[in-house]
């Protein structure tokens, strides 16, 4: 429980880390210091929402009004503040979220003024990884995260990098390097081979017959996902060049992977850059699972444009 010294200290906190598999709610003074936060599963919308609203209800009569949040979305989503529709989820397979509007369900329920910062769950963790994790000093940092699917950010000069909509680096077009089985495994709806379809946790399972966590770590899989991971990284070095290039997500934690990422990302670089050594310019994620909600309250804070704070 809050101290009246807590309360009166700073404002109240609040974000969603709004993932296509879980949502996860947070209320914080400080985001590297989350006070509370619960997990549950991405349903329907308006089930979701409701159960949000009711944590950050009950956490409100605790601790005091919520002064801002920070919202960390799966996408595509539309994260320009200026747009009628900000806060929408777009096209998605996920049911009943395609055009559905977080922002706006979050307001009517929690106060039509509240300051809120909605933009997408891997821009969440990159904010948070290099401000606290493996990117901390770092000028421009990219971060891709690999698992159910694959989404990847990038501070340029200390700034997200937002663009049209947003970066959409699952959706990279990427060689097919498995010559071997005769059939497109690739599981993107969209493309023929892309980055997400070829090397997240889905196409590993379809491939190999056999989801990735319990495939050995010695398994041939792990030799051509490292093929398609440093693929992505090159590609990202080539058009973002970026000090550091940040992994996350379940998959890229596969004991013994990085280090073969590491040699692929050599052969296929041709040594073309001049690069820190690759030990540091590719290497793990360190908050783990609590990247996109410490990111979120990140969010939250910018919301009271309390950035510099
Ligand atoms: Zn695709």
């Amino acid at each position: 429980m809050p101290t009246s010294d807590d309360v009166s200290k700073k404002p109240l906190l609040a974000a969603i880390e709004a993932g296509g598999t879980k949502y996860v709610c947070a209320v914080g003074y400080d985001p590297e210091h989350p006070l509370e936060e619960v997990r549950f599963p991405t349903r329907a919308p308006g089930e979701t929402l409701a159960e949000a609203i009711a944590f950050f209800e009950t956490k409100a009569d605790e601790y005091g009004p919520i002064a801002a949040m920070g919202i960390g979305t799966f996408g595509p989503a539309v994260i320009d503040p200026l747009s009628p529709d900000y806060g929408s989820i777009l096209t998605t397979p996920k049911n009943g979220w395609a055009g559905f509007n977080v922002v706006s369900a979050i307001r009517s329920a929690l106060g039509t003024q509240l300051p809120i910062v909605f933009d997408t769950d891997v821009n969440a963790a990159v904010l948070s990884e290099a401000t606290f994790g493996a990117g901390m000093g770092r000028k421009h940092v990219a971060y891709i995260t690999v698992g159910t699917g694959i989404g990847a950010a990038f501070i340029h000069d200390g700034k997200l990098l937002h663009g049209r909509l947003h970066p959409e680096v699952g959706h990279i077009l990427i060689p097919d390097f498995d010559t071997a089985i005769g059939k497109n495994t690739n599981k993107c709806r969209f493309h023929t081979s892309c980055f997400e379809g070829r090397a997240a946790g889905p196409a590993i399972e379809e491939r190999w017959g056999t989801a990735g966590n319990l495939l050995p770590e010695d398994h041939q899989a792990w030799d051509l996902e490292a093929e398609y991971l440093a693929a992505g990284c090159v590609t990202l070095t080539a058009v973002w060049s970026p000090d550091i290039i940040i992994l996350g997500g379940g998959v890229s934690q596969k004991p013994g992977l990085l280090p073969k990422v590491r040699n692929e990302f050599e052969k296929q670089s041709g040594n073309y850059w001049a690069l820190p050594p690759l030990k540091e310019y590719l290497t793990m994620a360190q908050l783990g699972q609590e990247a996109g909600i410490i990111g979120s309250l990140m969010l939250a804070k910018q919301a009271l444009g309390e950035t510099n704070g």
